[in-house]
């Protein structure tokens, strides 16, 4: 049995809450807890009540305990008991609703849930409020005002927060110290908002924010609720990296000043907003960065003179092995980066008369790298350089973020150092405890270095440290690549980036993509000489020192292959569909301008990740609109909602689940959410009728027959044209014969086929040699599928990442696809693949490969059979 604790503020208020719950109750119930007010029957909490509460509940023989907080103190003083307890009983604090939460959480304890499940009904208990509440608006989060001391509740609604807000600072000496923030009789408005963008409050909301608050007239403290960082300056880029926060991550916000509650409100709005990058800017771990993560862990090597496995290479062994972060080809000269700026030395102290001027140098020459990074990012007008200059601004941000600048100048008047030496030191210290974050704000810190490079250099007079100026074609090889010179990439003669550290969401790698250069980040690139000829495979993430010439030809016929124009098909003019996968009216944009001929696989669940209210029709409308307008005539074929497992959606809430890909995801989300569905279908087919298209709709995690007679009733009964399903699991596949029978179209998913079928988490790369596309369990299965198609007259596409891998497609085409399902970038190196081959070749390829025993021998027949 789990047990609850409550802690509040107020015990009126707990009791209350408590009573409300019982109503709720049957038969014995949980045993329940109040921590709340202080001992004279004030308003306050106490950490020592709380520890009791949590040992009462423990003795009581709960095998967990599950803990409601109001606001503020009640939360620090919480952490502080689970110090202070003498219990050892398994302790979950929840941010669930308090009144709601309690509820729920009674009624799951009582029937005997684990603390896991008490806590995700507790967690999800707000849901039905806020769909019923929604209406087809979205509801702003809420926050409340008060003045300091007012402590009166406006209204019963608004009383555990607001009231709290204005009076829990008098309850224990942390929340008396917490009341010091606040500017005496000014307002102060309180909030918290979910962080939802996929990357975090990284470099550059954290950007958008300091200079947002900046302009106004407020004091903002914002407190992560995960890690309980707290920055008391909201206004300072550089603190607000160190919240460390993530997605998902809840912040406190209180603000106090004349513009305060205008301070909270933009702050929601950002964060509501994902800071600009919904999810787009997600490490794309369900398309591209999955491909690559798997290819590079099947088939990473750093070799050199193209013998892979030969003694001596770079990368083999033990060593950490390399890895493509930006698909495409790249063969070229090696330029190695200029090295960065060398430490200065600390010298004798300067003399005191000498420092104010030393103090003054450090923000000129902050200020004058801050203009150069500006006026380069203005230079970066094309669209696709939206995120390069974007990161531009953010770098510029952080040149201009004041507490960098002080801190260095500080060091100057204070310990006397040399300004160079002041600002290595300053934002070493920074760099470092970036670094020491890990993660994204490890990320983070090459891009603090690199300023520091650029500080010293204007110092001292040197030139910034940055990129080669070359006018022939040149392979970048940089120990670390800042994200400032990767954004000016597309403006030098550069045609592929080796980088020694990173990871596929460094800012240096997601600029390098969308600059569509080939990229790897190779451990072993240290050793790599300037002037040695190499070749870079951004997919496989093999990097080839002075490769044969046959290996370059091989490449160079990849990395030129000509652009697609407009037309999939074989040697002999059997013609494949080659579409795109969009998640977003931009991919669909960026497929039409490189002639996809379609949209194969439209995600919408990922317009959605920064939702936490359902999006209402009209909002849906507006968002699939300009996806069928980028193809008029075209087949799209948008997929319903593909939520759970990585990508849950918070509209769509779910009880924790061992296994969640094994969950409620896809198509199963809508046993509880029928309404989601029925409105996403609608919103789908009124779209397409805007723009005079038919809506071809498919849904995610089909598993039986019945699943998909089902969906294909609510489907046509919303009037949508041509029905379809996902085939990703190997059910789904073994029984195509008879999902045809009800359907239109199938599309097979091969990065769930793969992982269903190899029974291996396609998010583990250490099994990233199980969900190998070429596993023949994984082609047996497509070609049962590609007959089902075959026999019954009816489509078979293939969106799964597959689908862009030049030497697979001729396969999936003789397996039996009729359409391949792509990014945008791998139409071409597709399209020029099967031209080179007859349709008979792609059937006698898919075969041999099919009747191989692994993934190598697949890949050897398969090429034998296409050579
Ligand atoms: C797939 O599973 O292959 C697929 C295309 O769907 P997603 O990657 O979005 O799960
Ligand atoms: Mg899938």
């Amino acid at each position: 049995m789990i047990g609850i604790v409550v802690v509040s503020h107020s015990a009126a208020l707990a009791q209350a809450a408590l009573e409300l719950a019982s109503q709720m109750m049957h038969g014995d119930g949980a045993p329940v807890e109040l921590a709340a007010g202080t001992d004279d029957g004030g308003l306050g909490t106490d950490a020592m009540r709380v520890a009791d509460a949590i040992d009462a509940v423990a003795s009581a023989g709960a095998d967990g305990v599950l803990v409601f907080m109001d606001l503020g103190s009640a939360v620090l003083s919480t952490e502080l008991a689970l110090e202070l307890r003498s219990s050892d009983t398994p302790v979950r604090l929840t941010s669930a609703p308090f009144v709601e939460g309690l509820v729920a959480a009674i009624v799951s304890a009582g029937a005997g849930a684990s603390l896991d499940a008490v806590a995700a009904e507790a967690e999800g208990a707000l849901a039905p409020k806020l769909s019923h509440l929604d209406g087809g608006t979205e509801s702003a989060p809420s926050h409340e005002v008060s003045a300091p001391g007012a402590g009166a509740a406006p209204s019963a609604g608004a009383a555990a927060s607001a009231g709290a807000a204005a009076t829990a600072r008098t309850g224990s000496g942390i929340a008396a110290d917490e009341a010091d923030s606040s500017v005496g009789g000014a307002p102060q408005t309180s909030a918290r908002v979910l962080l939802v963008n996929a990357a975090g409050l990284h470099a550059r909301p954290a950007a958008s924010l300091a200079a947002v608050l900046g302009k106004l007239d407020a004091r903002v403290t914002l407190r992560n609720l995960r890690t309980g960082n707290v920055v008391v300056d909201a206004t300072s880029m550089s603190a607000l990296l160190t919240l460390d926060a993530r997605r998902g991550d809840e912040l406190d916000v209180t603000a106090t000043g004349a513009d305060a509650q205008a301070a909270v409100a933009e702050l929601e709005r950002l964060a509501a907003d994902g800071f600009g990058e919904g999810a787009a800017h997600a490490p794309e771990p369900l398309a591209e960065t999955g491909v690559v993560a798997a290819a590079a862990a099947a088939e990473q090597q750093v070799v050199r003179n193209g013998r892979g496995g030969e003694p001596g290479g770079i990368g083999l062994g033990a060593e950490p092995r390399a890895m493509g972060v930006s698909p495409g080809v790249a063969v070229g000269v090696v330029v190695r980066m200029a090295p960065a700026a060398p430490e200065p030395l600390a010298g004798a102290p300067l003399p005191e008369d000498a420092r104010a001027e030393g103090a003054a140098s450090v923000d000129a020459a902050f200020e004058a790298v801050r203009d150069g990074l500006e006026r380069r990012a203005v230079r970066l007008t094309e669209p696709r350089s939206a995120d390069a200059r974007a990161v531009l601004e953010a770098t510029a941000a952080l040149a201009g973020d004041r507490a960098l600048a002080t801190d260095a100048g500080r060091r100057v008047i204070e310990a006397g150092l040399s300004p160079a030496r002041a600002v290595w030191e300053a934002l070493d210290a920074y760099a470092t405890k970036l670094a020491a974050q890990g993660g994204m704000l490890a990320e983070r810190a090459a891009d603090v270095r690199d300023l520091r490079g650029r500080v010293i250099a204007r110092l001292t007079g040197v030139p910034e440290p940055g990129l080669p100026d070359r006018t022939e074609p040149f392979v970048l090889v940089a120990d670390e690549l800042a994200a400032a010179d990767a954004a000016l990439l597309g403006t030098t003669a550069c045609v592929g980036v080796v980088m020694a550290t990173g990871g596929p969401t460094s800012h240096a790698a997601i600029i390098v993509r969308s600059l569509g250069l080939p990229a790897v980040v190779a451990p072993g690139a240290g050793a790599v000489a300037d002037g040695v000829t190499v070749l870079l495979d951004g997919t496989t993430g093999e990097l080839v020192e002075s490769p044969s010439g046959e290996r370059v030809a091989q490449a160079s016929a990849r990395a030129v292959a000509p652009p697609f124009r407009g037309t999939g098909r074989t040697a002999d003019g059997h013609h494949i569909d080659l579409l795109v996968n969009v998640g977003a009216a931009d991919g669909a944009h960026h497929g039409a301008e490189l002639h996809a001929e379609g949209v194969g696989l439209f995600r919408t669940e990922l317009a959605f990740f920064d939702r936490t209210t359902a999006p209402s029709l009209d909002e849906q409308v507006e968002i699939y609109r300009p996806v069928f307008a980028a193809f008029p005539g075209r087949t799209v074929v948008v997929r319903t909602l593909d939520a759970g497992s990585d990508k849950p959606l918070a509209f769509l809430p779910q009880a924790a689940e061992p296994n969640p890909a094994l969950g409620v995801r896809g198509i199963r989300s809508a046993r509880a959410s029928r309404a989601v569905l029925d409105t996403q279908l609608a919103a789908i087919v009124r779209a397409a009728q805007a723009e005079h298209a038919e809506a071809s709709v498919m849904a995610p995690m089909i598993a039986t027959v019945t699943e998909a007679r089902k969906f294909a009733s609510v489907a046509r009964d919303h009037g949508v044209a041509r029905v379809g399903v996902m085939i990703e699991t190997p059910a789904a596949a073994v029984t195509a014969a008879e999902l045809l029978d009800v359907l239109d179209f199938v599309s097979i998913g091969t990065n769930d086929l793969a992982q269903y079928t190899l029974a291996a988490d396609r998010e583990l790369a250490v099994l990233a040699e199980l969900n190998d596309p070429w596993q023949p369990a994984l082609l047996r299965l497509i070609r049962i599928v590609g007959a089902a198609g075959a026999a019954a007259g009816k489509p078979v596409g293939v969106c799964g990442e597959a689908a862009a891998n030049p030497s697979l497609a001729p396969v999936l085409v003789g397996l039996g696809a009729t359409s391949l399902s792509m990014m945008p970038n791998a139409l071409a190196a597709v399209a020029a693949s099967l031209a080179g081959v007859t349709r008979a070749q792609c059937v006698a390829a898919a075969e041999a490969a099919a009747a191989a025993t692994s993934p190598a021998d697949a890949r050897a027949a398969a090429a034998a059979v296409l050579a």
